[in-house]
């Protein structure tokens, strides 16, 4: 009786799923990681680490500046204090402002709730709209960690194909996979992997099916919109804000690759001015953030916050990488597909199996993602917000990887 208590006590200790989790780190962490030993045992500049989208740009001046004011002239009991779990009204009002200005559309600081980077942001509105076994339709290849907080909230993955010839969602593959329990459709334009950027036409066709689909079965799906990469398109494309395309849109926006604060933690969610019974929708994003301690971002990057809503960093960096990168593989003989923004590049592996050809390329220091993560095999993740330097001097590199697959 004794040992029967002891086990059942073993077996209730912790939560399986969680450890888990955290004994397997996403494909990105971990060679995130192996690149940091690696670095160790044979010099920084002798591993070309592609593995993590950490911008290698400089944030804008007026970020270390208006730091820097901020610390010597405001009150440290208020630059330091908690702000309401939202986050401080003249923040939330100030991001309002600029979107309105800039998408000319019609949103409320009372609908944003600011967040620790757009990691948080994601989970919150995924935590706050889905109920058990409810769908959430995400366009593969996509970014991993959707995958985590869906199943966290006991929610299920519906993956919809691309078409291969753009990467840009397969509409008719989405039509056939919306079901009277799809809850969430969730879009990333700029795309993390892919570098594609979904234009008018694209959001309006998935308006027009989503809006049908809500007719269809009588109740809201809601769009949402991942925009880390929003600020990094390298044309003068417009970006379609997709609060004046579709009524149910949440925006999660993050502060991490735009401006390079990636270890500031923060970004924010905006709850779209359209929104059906917009203010439950908010009290539950409001819930949510209490339920996973997401409450009261960090006060002092707040405070930040509207001095710099327009900059961005040095973005020419990224676009000399991308021409580097893509013209000098595409010469070697690999096929990727362009990015138009974000800071990613994705290659055809060498061979079926993207995990083996990411091992192989580690022979050659090069440390590829593979895309079995990201929903899709076949493919690795090239992240070049690398300094051009590490671009130039990891070619050969990509030459003598190539060379190993044709001999
Ligand atoms: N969404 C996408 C597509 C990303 O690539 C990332 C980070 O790389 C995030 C969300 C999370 O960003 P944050 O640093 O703001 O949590």
């Amino acid at each position: 009786c004794f040992v029967k208590l002891y086990i059942i006590r073993v077996k209730i200790m912790n939560n399986k799923d969680m450890e888990m989790l955290g004994k397997q780190p996403s494909a990105i962490r971990q060679l995130f990681e192996y690149g940091k030993n690696r670095k160790k045992i044979i010099g920084n500049d002798n591993v070309f680490d592609f593995s993590i989208g950490n911008p290698n740009v400089a944030s804008p001046k007026e970020v270390t500046d208006n730091l820097m004011f901020l610390l010597n002239n405001v009150d440290p009991v208020f630059l330091h204090g908690y702000s309401s779990s939202s986050g401080h009204d003249f923040v939330k009002n100030a991001i309002a402002a600029y979107l309105n200005d800039t998408f000319n559309t019609n949103e409320d600081g009372k609908y944003i709730y600011l967040t620790t980077g757009a990691a948080a942001g994601l989970s919150i509105v995924i935590h706050a709209l889905l109920n058990k076994d409810e769908e959430v339709i995400i366009f593969t290849p996509y970014w991993p960690e959707y995958k985590v907080f869906v199943d966290k909230a006991l929610g299920k993955i519906v993956d919809v194909a691309p078409d291969f010839n753009t990467f840009l969602p397969d509409f008719t593959d989405l039509k056939n996979k919306i079901t009277n329990k799809t809850k969430i459709v969730i879009i990333n334009s700029p795309n993390n992997p892919t570098g594609v950027i979904y234009k008018e036409e694209t959001i309006k066709q998935l308006a027009n099916i989503l809006n049908e689909k809500q007719k269809e079965y009588g109740h809201d799906i809601y769009l949402l919109s991942d925009e880390p990469y929003r600020d990094l398109i390298y044309s003068n494309e417009k970006y379609p804000f997709i609060t004046n395309y579709y009524d149910n849109s949440i925006v999660v926006y993050s502060f991490s690759k735009s401006v390079s604060l990636p270890g500031e933690r923060i970004g924010y969610i905006l709850v779209g001015s359209k929104v059906n019974n917009k203010d439950d929708i908010f009290a539950s994003v409001m819930g949510a953030g209490r339920a996973l301690g997401y409450v009261c971002a960090t006060t002092l990057f707040q405070y930040l916050i509207p001095s710099i809503l327009s900059k961005t960093s040095d973005l020419s960096v990224y676009k000399t990488n991308r021409e580097l990168l893509y013209n000098s593989l595409k010469e070697i003989g690999y096929e990727a597909i362009y990015p138009e923004g974000a800071f990613y590049l994705f290659v055809k592996a060498l061979q079926e199996d993207s995990k083996e050809f990411s091992e192989i390329a580690k022979k050659y220091e090069l440390l590829l993602v593979p895309s079995d993560s990201f929903g899709l095999k076949g493919y690795v993740r090239i992240a070049y917000c690398v300094s051009t330097k590490q671009i130039k001097d990891s070619i050969p590199a990509f030459k003598k990887l190539y060379d190993h697959y044709r001999n």
